[in-house]
């Protein structure tokens, strides 16, 4: 890993502690716009605690890059994903280097220039080897906060799984040490004098929201819709 050189940012852009404003490592710096790099764990675990799908980046043993989308969660200091036991990224990426990804995106920014035009997010990305969980234990609590960080409460209301569910279900889990998170939420910025342009310009915020509940028929008369988490609501 080479060594770290300071970040450079200009006063008022400056990162709110020394912790947001330090790369882990030089390949982590962001280098365009570096005002919207953070590292700090606290910017980082907000942006994957909001997050809900992640892209996991590998290498294919022919040399061909893929980037597959999963669903990623975090739980203390390990990133986890998982899926079927057959799954071929699954088996491919068990002690190899990933880079995995989460995006929110929280707003189109309209400019009165093609140029100036932009979007609000929120991103991380990790670097680093993942690892496919063995401990049982382990495996339990890490579904049980993939179940519980979108529908709070739920794992304690299920049907327990069963050893044949365990095989067919691989979790893997990367750390956290060598991450970056960059952010915008900013206005638009137009050029000096473009502000005369006749044209709208600003900021459409954007959000998902949950269309109307669809129970099963085997769901009773009056039973309660169970509570879910929005991707980019805190967990
Ligand atoms: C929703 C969304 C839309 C975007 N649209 C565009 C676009 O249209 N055009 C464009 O050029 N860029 C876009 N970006 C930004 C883009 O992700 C990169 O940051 C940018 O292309 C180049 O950054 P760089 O040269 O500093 O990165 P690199 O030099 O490639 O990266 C250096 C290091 O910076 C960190 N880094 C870079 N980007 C990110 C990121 N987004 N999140 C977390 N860490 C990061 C990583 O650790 C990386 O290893 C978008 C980002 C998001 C989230």
């Amino acid at each position: 890993m080479s060594s770290v050189p300071e970040p450079e940012y200009p006063a008022e852009d400056a990162p709110p502690d020394e912790a947001a404003a330090r790369p882990a490592s030089d390949r982590t710096r962001v280098r365009r716009l570096p005002k919207r790099g953070r590292y700090d764990r606290a910017t980082l675990d907000a942006i994957l605690d909001a997050g809900v799908i992640a892209h996991v980046g590998w290498t294919g043993e022919d040399g061909q890059p893929y980037a597959t989308p999963t669903i990623a969660w975090r739980l203390g200091d390990r990133l986890y994903w998982h899926g079927s036991s057959a799954s071929r990224m699954l088996r491919a990426t068990g002690g190899v280097r990933v880079c995995v990804t989460v995006t929110l995106l929280d707003g189109y920014v309209l400019a009165r220039s093609g140029f100036n035009h932009s979007v609000n997010y929120r991103s991380a990305m990790v670097l680093g080897t993942a690892h496919v969980v063995t401990d049982p234990a382990e495996e339990d609590a890490a579904l049980e906060a993939f179940i519980d960080g979108l529908y709070p409460g739920r794992w304690a209301q299920l049907r327990p799984m069963t050893a044949k569910e365990r095989k067919a279900t691989t979790v893997l889990w990367m750390d956290l040490t060598e991450a970056s998170a960059k952010l915008r939420a900013e206005e638009n910025h137009d050029d000096p004098g473009d502000e005369t342009w006749p044209l709208w310009a600003g900021v459409i915020p954007l959000r998902v929201v949950a269309g109307d509940p669809e129970a099963d028929p085997f769901v009773g008369e009056g039973a309660e819709t169970p509570n879910f988490r929005l991707p980019g609501e805190p967990r």
